[in-house]
């Protein structure tokens, strides 16, 4: 069975930008992973630092078990999540593990750093998934296969700098929307954290109403994720689409992104 591991910064990142496409590859067959580069230890005003990251480390696995997907553990505190060489080998340990067919990570733009570090992180864990000499902690043999990297919509659809972007691929999320739900509902504790530090009157309801707001821009289905592909060097055959030949009719390219591309507009 290929593998598909989906690697976001915080506990709950993955039900926001990511968990529809990954219910989707493990009904098409593929083994899915989870994984969240930092425990959730900064995403409380009620508890401590420690008891913070218990209760999200219980939330993310429970989140992980309603999606069927193996869970991986955190490596470090949020906020902490820097472009580090221990922290490479440690990510780039559980890629030698996994042999991913697809990465799903952040894009490489967005609102804040531990998502655009985490994406650099998985990016580079991935490319040295057959390199020997760069060293693994713990140390994990290295493997020769393609894996194809695609980078999920920033928070609010937009960079750092407020410019909106756009999807290259649409995935109709709406027949597992009521599990990816449940998943996110399981991050129970974000529910009084996320109005208190983000104005979200409801976290559930944010996610609703992104997924709504990406399937208006697909011009095709009701609730959607979206994505754009990594470039291939290094990775995969130029060519290479997994996501699009996995999903099929639940995967559509975005014509004008697409265009945009060949033109370099
Ligand atoms: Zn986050």
């Amino acid at each position: 069975m290929p593998a598909a591991i989906a690697i976001a910064a915080h506990p709950d990142d993955i039900e926001f930008y990511m968990a529809g496409t990954l219910l989707l590859l493990k009904k098409a067959g593929y083994n899915i992973h989870y994984m969240n580069v930092a425990n959730g230890n900064c995403g409380s005003v009620d508890y401590s630092s420690s008891q913070a990251i218990a209760i999200r480390r219980k939330e993310g696995q429970a989140a992980a078990r309603i999606l069927g997907a193996t869970f991986h553990a955190s490596l470090c505190n949020d906020v902490e999540i820097v472009y580090d060489l221990k922290l490479l080998r440690r990510l780039a340990a559980v890629i030698r593990e996994v042999k991913p067919a697809i990465v799903l990570t952040h894009s490489p733009q967005d609102y804040m750093e531990d998502h655009t570090n985490t994406c650099r992180l998985a990016v580079t864990a991935a490319f040295s998934r057959g390199m020997p000499n760069f060293q693994t902690i713990p140390t994990r043999t290295t493997a020769d296969y393609d894996t194809t990297v695609y980078h999920a919509m920033p928070h609010g659809l937009r960079d750092q700098l407020r410019r909106r972007i756009t999807a290259g691929l649409y995935v109709n999320t709406a027949s597992v929307q009521k599990i990816k739900h449940e998943a996110l509902a399981a991050h129970k504790s974000q529910q009084n954290w996320l109005d208190t530090s983000q104005g979200m009157n409801s976290y559930l309801k944010a996610m609703e109403d992104a997924s709504l707001e990406v399937g208006k821009l697909s011009k095709k289905f009701k609730h959607a994720e979206g994505w754009r592909r990594h470039l291939h060097y290094g990775f995969c055959s130029e060519k290479a689409d997994p996501l699009r030949e996995a999903l099929r009719r639940n995967c559509i390219v975005n014509g004008t992104y697409e265009r945009r591309l060949r033109d370099g507009s």
